[in-house]
């Protein structure tokens, strides 16, 4: 193809006054990044550029466009290592740009970026990318993922790049936390630093038997025992699985404790040191995801009619996910006119649940599915005669409505035979909350 000289173009815009020099030429495109420092210097793309040398001078269009401010590298194109950040809006191929990678390899680079990350442009404003320059060009990038894992793209424009995953190698420590609920128990985990899904967790383990919005009154204490993963450098990256979990209501404990059998079969044992038949999940989206709960006859907001209400329900975000509270079978799963998308299980001959006006119903789910207990079967929505996005769960009990946060379904079953160890970490509980709530005024009662 002929050269052709193509007249200078530039368009400006400033922001934070870094910019990239985009060149182009007939069938090539490609990104370079320019640390212009002062307003004035944007003219000077003459014999007396500073940035005379990044560019290419034979025949190419020059269009000069805003980017996202870089990191401020001393000279980037020194070879050794360097901390990114990410700054907002970046894509993959922009941020290989303010990488001063080399352009031809761009696509190489963004496929082994994306082979672990099918998201394009997942990259998250103020995440820090750790960059290895040899030779003139990029030949390491890694980048921190959940759970202390860390991807690395490695290669060089010659060899083309590729991607791996280091796993973390992470330790488990157990914590313990307790407290006293003044207002909520959601509040009383907060300042514990209680991240939300023990408190979940915690919730779903003793819920069988609690409705946490009725039962739990100021003054009643808490623990947790749970465990924490934790880096190399001591961070603790990730929650584990809760070991023991009490609470104490009007002086009456409640409690779970883990054990796991030679085989590796996990169990809790309540507080009598037995092992509860399971019963229902007390909540169908996960507690700290509700944000307000109501029930009874009420006023229905589409109908305009105050119509007898058989359900409770939950307000909570579109795309919270819905569980069934049981194992059971799924008797319909499709779309009304009024419930919108319901998915209506049987548990066995005796209970029913339904789940109205849901988002989306899980794919594959369908009349006849078997589901477990907690499994998600769709997401809270707003379809059907709905007001706002809010799940309606209703429970039958031999086809009559009750209510399901009063229901207690689950039973114990036979004598306790729990290992000695359970019934230690019983009475140290016990004997715990005597402690947290003697030390709380909330938790003293006039004659305890
Ligand atoms: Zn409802």
């Amino acid at each position: 193809m002929a050269r052709k000289v193509w007249a200078a173009r530039l368009s400006i815009l400033l922001l934070g006054g870094i910019l990239i020099a985009t060149t182009s030429r007939p069938g090539q495109r490609y990104l370079r990044a320019l640390d212009v420092r002062r307003a004035s210097d944007q003219i000077l793309f003459g014999e007396e550029s500073p940035f005379q040398g990044l560019l290419d001078s034979d025949g190419l269009q020059t269009e000069l466009i805003v980017h996202t401010p870089l990191n401020p590298f001393e000279n980037p194109l020194n070879d050794g290592e360097l901390t990114h950040t990410v700054q907002r809006g970046t894509t993959i191929a922009s941020l290989w740009a303010a990488l001063r990678g080399t352009p031809k390899a761009t696509t190489d680079f963004a496929k082994a970026f994306m082979q672990h990350d099918k998201k394009v442009g997942s990259l998250k404003a103020g995440e820090k990318l750790e960059v290895k320059r040899r030779d003139g060009e990029i030949v390491e990038v890694r980048r921190q993922l959940s759970f202390g894992d860390t991807m690395i793209v490695e290669g060089n424009s010659q060899d083309g790049y590729s991607s791996r995953i280091e796993k973390a190698r992470l330790s488990l420590r157990s914590r313990k936390a307790s407290g006293t609920i003044q207002s909520s128990l959601v509040s009383a985990a907060n300042a514990q630093d209680i991240p939300y899904s023990v408190v979940d967790d915690f919730v779903d383990l003793l819920g069988e038997r609690i409705e946490f919005d009725k039962d739990l009154q100021p003054g009643d204490t808490f623990t947790i025992v749970f465990e924490e993963k934790v880096n190399e450098d001591g961070e603790t990256v990730d929650v584990g699985a809760i070991a023991s979990a009490s609470l104490r209501i009007r002086g009456q404990m409640y409690a779970v404790v883990r054990d796991v059998t030679p085989d590796g079969k996990v169990r809790y044992f309540n507080e009598k040191g037995q092992i509860p038949t399971k019963g229902f999940l007390r909540y169908p989206v996960q507690y700290t995801r509700i944000s307000s709960m109501f029930s009874k006859a009420r006023f229905h907001p589409v109908l305009k009619v105050n119509r007898p209400h058989h359900g409770v329900d939950f307000s909570a975000p579109v795309g919270t996910p819905v569980r069934s509270v049981g194992e059971g079978t799924v008797i319909f799963a499709g779309y009304s006119p009024s419930a919108g998308n319901m998915v209506r299980i049987a548990h066995g001959q005796r209970y029913t649940t339904e789940y109205m006006h849901l988002s989306k119903i899980t794919k594959g789910l369908r009349k006849g599915s078997h589901i477990d207990r907690g499994s998600v079967i769709g997401a809270v929505g707003s379809t059907g005669l709905s007001s706002g996005p809010h799940l309606h769960y209703g429970l039958f009990d031999k086809g009559k409505y009750v209510d399901p946060m009063r229901a207690k379904i689950a039973s114990d079953s036979g004598p306790a035979k729990a290992p000695p160890a359970v019934m230690a970490a019983l009475d140290a509980m016990r004997r715990e909350h005597e402690a947290v709530a003697m030390a709380s005024p909330l938790g003293r009662k006039p004659n305890a």
